[in-house]
């Protein structure tokens, strides 16, 4: 079921649309069986459950931290996250250079913004992402990359109201690209999940976290 699921879905999405597997909360086998598929981008929302995956599973994994991740915990993770991309804060932004730079890595990082209307999910808005990317402070920060942006929509059924939102994601990328000297390395806009990739896909998205219809419900 999850290799015709992933495949059914890679099929059906672009080709230049990176596709995380989301695998929170499912059993190591369930991520074993889509990698036999060749697949390689997964993504989880803990730090201690990806931690744990980590170690049980192949190395050549990309591994995404998707969820809020809190400054203390982002030394476990360090050593090999691939990408991290809910960034909400300099001072984050900050934790995660020094643990990179303790393991001699350069860490790719996504501003996650503030999209929804709902005020429960986390996020920057764009004053705040221009005026700490402009400060001298953050062009010292060398083992980080930003790589692009991340945004979830409301959870709707308001398919108009989540294209508005998604819509307004571009227009941040579109913003904050022009501020950065390095514009190729900021190229991934991150949106998009079951209920709603179709729709970001149509509205710019590059990266679609999906898991429910990959690995079923949780
Ligand atoms: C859980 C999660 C997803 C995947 O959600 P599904 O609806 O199961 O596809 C995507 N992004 C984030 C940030 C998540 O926490």
């Amino acid at each position: 079921m999850i290799k015709n699921n992933l495949i059914n879905i890679k099929n059906s999405i672009p080709q230049d649309v990176l596709l995380v597997a989301v695998s929170k909360t499912k059993p190591i086998e369930a991520i074993q069986e889509a990698y036999e598929t060749g697949h390689r981008n997964f993504g989880e929302n803990k730090v201690q459950e990806l931690a744990d995956k980590f170690d049980h599973l192949p190395k050549d994994i990309k591994w995404h931290m998707i969820g809020h991740l809190q400054r203390n915990k982002v030394k476990f993770i360090a050593p090999f996250i691939h990408l991290i991309h809910g960034v909400d804060s300099f001072k984050l932004l900050k934790e995660i250079n020094k643990q990179a730079l303790k393991n001699n890595r350069i860490i790719n990082c996504l501003l996650q913004f503030h999209i929804a209307e709902e005020n429960t999910k986390f996020g920057l808005h764009l004053d705040e992402a221009i005026s700490f990317i402009s400060n001298q402070e953050f062009l010292e920060l060398k083992n980080i990359s930003i790589s692009g942006v991340m945004g979830m929509a409301s959870y709707t059924k308001d398919n108009s109201k989540i294209e508005k939102e998604f819509s307004s994601l571009i227009v941040i990328f579109d913003k904050l690209k022009a501020q950065f000297n390095n514009k190729d390395s900021f190229k991934w806009i991150s949106m998009g999940m079951s209920g709603d990739y179709k729709i970001a896909i149509n509205q710019g998205s590059n990266m679609v976290r999906i898991g429910s219809t990959i690995f079923g419900a949780r």
